[in-house]
């Protein structure tokens, strides 16, 4: 039977390309969820002819119902709408390619759902922590990694997920357009120095994280709650050509990679095959025209985020939410130049010294400590 899918966060990077996946093998689209743009929501409707679509902006929903007025779809708003589109379809994977927290709630009704979730947006399962893991295992639902590393990760693990002999993780990072700089070169770059990644074309938000590192920080706390390891059993490698996608050491020392090109469609097809695997729209890896494939120690002195995310793992609670939340404000003052560079960690570690850690916690504490970070970090400024 043909796969049915949905996709929240469908106007972004993840979520176009999840769309070129699935033209590519004729998936059944089931629901399309997006911000406020209109114009490409329209466009990916008459294309894939869901059956819900949802708009987080009431008026831009409002503008789709009329545009879309000739189709059989039921436009819904809201957060209340996308988490609709996240739970009520007859979809049995959905992609949550959503930035941010914000894809914390939509997360949870996939799979309290019991729909399988390729996760893309990984702030939901740093700050929803258990919240997430349990309701995956309550209902049964898998968590498929999207995010490249974990993706590596979880393919270098292939079945046996929840293998003793897995002795560490090592996730690769680029190191983004900042690798080999001092503290001092980081003082006054510009958001357009930040937004040039060497090898990914991806959202603001993340492109932004990559160049501070917080992005390998949320991932090293992604890892830890995907493959159930200690943070310090997660080692950090930089690998400027992004071809190593990540890698997972044995008890024997073997050591076991995966590579490819860099291009999303690889893990986000893999989320939605899995165990499968068929020809994909990527290219193929020529590994002598890459030539030179090099590593290096990433340098924590000068991305403190780095270090900010493995304390807040080492707590876990609460934490992972709290850092988060301050990084999100933090990263969005960056872009719109109202802080320096420099500054990210600064105001992440003022803001997050405030909260209050909790092992035990609901949905509805992780959104008010994220008004409390957010709070203090426009107060830092
Ligand atoms: P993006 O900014 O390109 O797209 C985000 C999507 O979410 C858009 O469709 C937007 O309309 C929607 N959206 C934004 N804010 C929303 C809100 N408050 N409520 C509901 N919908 C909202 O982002 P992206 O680069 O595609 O990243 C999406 C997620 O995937 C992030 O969590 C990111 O860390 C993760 N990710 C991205 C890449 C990549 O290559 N782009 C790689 C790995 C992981
Ligand atoms: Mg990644």
């Amino acid at each position: 039977m043909k796969k049915r899918i949905s996709i929240l966060g469908s106007t972004g990077s993840i979520g176009t390309q999840s769309l070129d996946v699935a033209r590519k093998h004729g998936y059944r689209v089931e629901a399309l969820t997006a911000g406020s743009n209109v114009e490409l929501i329209e466009k990916q409707i008459r294309e894939f002819r869901p059956k819900k679509a949802a708009l987080l902006n009431a008026d831009a929903a409002e503008d789709l119902k009329i545009r879309t007025a000739d189709l059989d779809v039921r436009i819904l708003s809201g957060e209340e709408g996308i988490c609709e589109c996240a739970e009520n379809t007859e979809a049995d994977t959905v992609i949550n390619s959503i930035v941010g927290l914000a894809g914390l709630r939509p997360t949870l009704s996939v799979l309290n759902a019991g729909k399988d979730l390729a996760l893309a947006n990984k702030e939901s399962i740093v700050a929803g922590g258990r919240l997430v893991l349990n309701a995956a295992k309550k209902s049964g639902a898998k968590i498929l990694p999207v995010d490249s590393e974990h993706s590596a990760i979880f393919q270098c693990l292939e079945g046996k997920p929840g293998n003793r002999a897995l002795k560490k993780i090592i996730l690769t990072a680029s190191g983004g357009p900042f690798f080999g700089r001092t503290r001092e070169d980081l003082k006054d770059v510009t958001v357009a120095q930040a937004l040039a990644h060497p090898n990914w074309s991806m959202g603001a938000k993340i492109t932004i994280d990559s160049a501070s590192m917080f992005n390998k920080g949320l991932e090293l706390i992604e890892a830890v709650r995907l493959f159930g390891v200690t943070p310090d059993r997660v080692d950090i490698v930089v690998h400027r050509e992004s071809i190593v996608h990540s890698l997972v050491e044995y008890d024997d020392n073997s050591v076991i990679a995966q590579l490819g090109v860099p291009d999303m469609r690889i893990p986000i097809q893999y989320a939605l095959t899995y165990p499968d695997r068929y020809e994909s729209p990527v290219p193929e890896l020529d590994l002598a025209a890459a030539a030179n494939l090099t590593f290096f120690k990433p340098d924590y002195d000068t991305f403190d985020c780095l270090n900010i995310c493995r304390e807040a793992a080492g707590k876990d609670g609460l934490m992972p939410a709290a850092v988060n939340s301050a990084n999100e404000e933090a990263n969005l003052l960056f872009r719109q130049e109202k802080i320096t560079f420099l500054q990210i960690p600064e105001l992440i570690r003022e803001a997050a010294s405030h909260a209050v850690n909790r092992e035990e916690f609901t949905a509805q504490d992780v959104f008010e400590l994220d008004a409390q970070m957010r709070s203090l970090v426009r107060a830092g400024v």
